[in-house]
């Protein structure tokens, strides 16, 4: 037990754990159920919204809304009806057994229903030099690093929608950005794919992975491999922003909850997971739509159906008052 535990744990009505659009959205439909939510935000509140620059596609913003400034009311929204966040990491869970127990570093956790909205994170390439290299010219993030790189030559990895939003951004200060992709199609959307097609700042090396980050201080080159004839090369470059997918924020929840082939937690049905009272949303849970509106609109749906699995809790309470002791909920 943490040195912060011994005092006795209040009993949540519901826990969310996650503030991304579907923690938060979670968050002001339970509010507004009166159920007086606690969103346990995670260190990094806001999730990967807040990595983001312009969101041009979340609807009612036809002039589109920064990630961070779109998080900031939602997190506003979800505290105007009651919700209260901490922003905590959850270090464990022990849902097999009610109540349901959530951890952080230096507090316990009661809850009768939980909402699992932890996301995903930017996976690395896992190449020599990448980790020695991070925050010295090797990057996940373009809003948080790309001003460093000014009228310098930056190299995106990735052919989906992250990487050409990543390449599209940093065009604003470096003089070039070269985008290296393993196939000779990108996968990001139409639009996207025009856009960096026809910048004049952005060049592209297909059929291309790169097997090597070169520099002593800080990146000074890459080394490169062609996946069709297997010749190896190296080019200079000053930074490297690696955006090939992300894989789900789960480690918590290993043995607890029932997760698919990928790592994503397991939804039998909607929002459902294996155990009873504990609800999913967003990309923690959605490998295919991986969208700030279908995260949302998820969020919105664990949360009813968290509100009727706490009504027809009560309701089985009040029918069990008079006749002994409750069966245990499984
Ligand atoms: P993604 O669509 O899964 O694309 C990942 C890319 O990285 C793919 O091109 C993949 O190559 C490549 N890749 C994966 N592992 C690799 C490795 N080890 N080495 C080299 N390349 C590797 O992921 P995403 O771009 O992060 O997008 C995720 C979701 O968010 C999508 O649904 C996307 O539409 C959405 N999104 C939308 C926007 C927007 O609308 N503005 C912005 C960002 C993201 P292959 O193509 O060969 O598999």
């Amino acid at each position: 037990m943490h040195p912060g535990e011994s005092k006795k744990p209040v009993m949540e009505r519901v826990i969310i754990i996650g503030s991304g659009p579907a923690g938060l959205t979670a968050a002001v439909y339970a509010a507004r159920a009166n159920l007086r939510p606690l969103v346990l935000a995670g260190g990094l509140y806001g999730g990967q919204l807040m990595l983001t620059t312009d969101v041009e596609n979340y609807p009612g913003f036809p002039e589109g809304i920064m990630g961070p400034d779109l998080m900031i009311r939602f997190r506003e929204q979800a505290e105007r009806f009651g919700a209260r966040i901490e922003n905590v990491d959850v270090t464990a869970v022990d849902f097999v057994k009610h109540p349901l127990v959530v951890r952080t570093y230096d507090a316990r956790f009661e809850a009768e229903s939980v909402v699992v909205a932890t996301g995903a994170s930017a996976v690395w390439l896992d190449i020599p030099g990448e980790e020695r290299l991070r925050g010295r010219g090797v990057s996940s993030c373009a809003t948080c690093d790309g001003a460093f790189f000014r009228d310098k030559h930056i190299v995106v990895v990735g052919g989906g929608d992250s990487a050409l939003e990543e390449a599209l951004f940093l065009t604003r200060f470096g003089r070039r950005v070269t985008l290296i992709h393993r196939r000779d199609r990108l996968r990001a959307s139409k639009i996207m794919s025009n856009r960096a097609r026809s910048h004049e700042k952005i060049d592209f090396i297909w059929n291309t992975v790169v097997e090597e980050v070169l520099g002593e201080e800080r990146v000074t080159g890459l080394r490169l491999r062609n996946v069709v004839d297997g010749k190896t090369s190296e080019v200079q470059a000053d930074a490297l922003f690696v955006a090939i997918g992300h894989t789900p924020n789960t480690g918590v929840f290993a043995g607890q909850l029932d997760l698919d082939e990928r790592g994503y937690i397991a939804s039998p049905d909607g929002s459902l997971t294996n155990v009873e009272g504990v609800f999913v949303a967003g990309d923690v849970n959605d490998h295919r739509y991986r969208q700030a509106v279908t995260a949302a609109g998820a969020g919105c749906r664990a949360a009813m159906d968290a509100e009727k699995y706490l009504e027809a809790l009560e309701f089985k309470i009040e029918n069990n008052r008079d006749r002994g002791p409750l069966p245990a909920v499984s």
